[in-house]
C-alpha cells in the first residue's frame, strides 16, 4: 500500500502542497480532482521523485520511506509514474520503448509476463512494434506510455492526466484500459481532468485545493455529490460543503 503522511511541497516562498496525506491500497484505482495549479501535478512528482521543489513528510510503500529518493529507487521500491505528456522516448521504436521500460532489476523480474500482459491490453503495440514513438498518434502514444510504465513491474501505477488530448473515444478506451490494469492488482493512482469517467472506473476519490485535500469519498458517493458535480461534472446546483470521509 502506498501511504503519503502530512505531505508538503515548496518552490522557494511558495507552498504548492501543505500536508496532504493520502492511501492506495492494491486492485485500488484513486482519482485525484482538483482545478489547474491545485498542486496536483506537485503531489504526484513529488512521490515519483521528481519534483523540482523541497518535500517534507512521509511517502512510504510497504514500509520503506521514500520522500526525496532518486526516481530509479523509487521505481525499483514499486512506483512507476506516467507524466503529463506521456515521457516517452520519442525517436526509439514502441518495442525500445517498453524494453527501456523494464531497465529496473525488478522491472527484469517480471519482464516476460508483463511484456504479454501490456501486449495483450494494448493488441494495436503488436502491429506497431517497429514505429518510432513519435510518429504514433496521441492515443498509441499514451498506450506506449502505460505499457512502457507497466514493463516497470510496478505495485503502483501513477498517472497524470491521461486523458489529455485524446478524443473522446480514445479517452473511454484509455479508462477501460485502466479498469483491466486494476485486476493485476496493481493500485492506480490518478489525476485527471475527465471527473466523470475517471470517477466512473474509480473506487475512491480526493479533492484537491490550493495544495491542500479539502474532501474524499468513495468514487460512487463523489459522482453525486452537489458539489463535485458543479465544480468538476458541469453541474448547476449552488456549491456546497464538500463532505470528508462517511
Ligand atoms: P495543472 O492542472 O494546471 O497542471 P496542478 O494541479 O497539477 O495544475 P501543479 O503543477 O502542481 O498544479 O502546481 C501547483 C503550484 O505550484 C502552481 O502554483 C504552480 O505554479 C507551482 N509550481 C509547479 N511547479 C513549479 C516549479 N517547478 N517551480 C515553481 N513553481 C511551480
Amino acid at each position: 500500500m502506498l501511504t503519503v503522511t502530512d505531505l508538503s511541497v515548496s518552490y522557494g516562498l511558495h507552498r504548492a502542497l501543505a500536508g496532504v496525506s493520502l492511501k492506495v491500497s492494491p486492485g485500488e484505482i484513486v482519482v485525484m480532482l482538483g482545478a489547474n495549479g491545485a498542486g496536483k501535478s506537485s503531489l504526484l512528482r513529488a512521490i515519483g521523485g521528481i519534483c523540482e521543489g523541497k518535500a517534507s513528510g512521509r511517502i512510504e510503500l510497504s514500509g520503506q520511506d521514500l520522500l526525496s529518493q532518486k526516481p530509479d529507487r523509487i521505481v525499483e521500491a514499486g512506483i512507476a509514474f506516467v507524466p503529463e505528456g506521456r515521457g516517452i522516448f520519442g525517436d526509439l521504436t514502441v518495442w525500445e520503448n517498453l524494453l527501456l521500460g523494464a531497465y529496473s532489476k525488478r522491472g527484469q523480474r517480471g519482464k516476460d509476463k508483463n511484456l504479454k500482459w501490456v501486449l495483450e491490453l494494448f493488441p494495436k503495440l503488436v502491429e506497431r512494434k517497429n514505429q518510432v514513438a513519435r510518429t504514433m498518434s496521441g492515443g498509441e502514444q499514451q498506450m506506449v506510455a502505460i505499457g512502457r510504465a507497466m514493463m516497470a513491474n510496478p505495485e503502483i501505477l501513477m498517472l497524470d492526466e491521461p486523458s489529455l488530448g485524446l478524443s473522446p473515444l480514445l479517452c473511454s478506451e484509455l479508462f477501460g484500459n485502466l479498469a483491466h490494469i486494476r485486476e493485476t492488482g496493481m493500485g492506480v493512482l490518478l489525476v485527471e481532468q475527465n471527473a466523470k469517467q475517471s470517477l466512473a472506473i474509480a473506487d475512491r476519490g480526493y479533492l484537491i485545493e490550493n495544495g491542500s485535500i479539502t474532501g474524499e469519498n468513495s468514487a460512487a458517493a463523489m459522482l453525486t455529490n452537489p458539489a463535485v458535480q458543479v465544480a468538476y461534472l458541469g453541474g448547476s446546483t449552488p456549491r456546497a460543503e464538500i463532505s470528508q470521509e462517511e
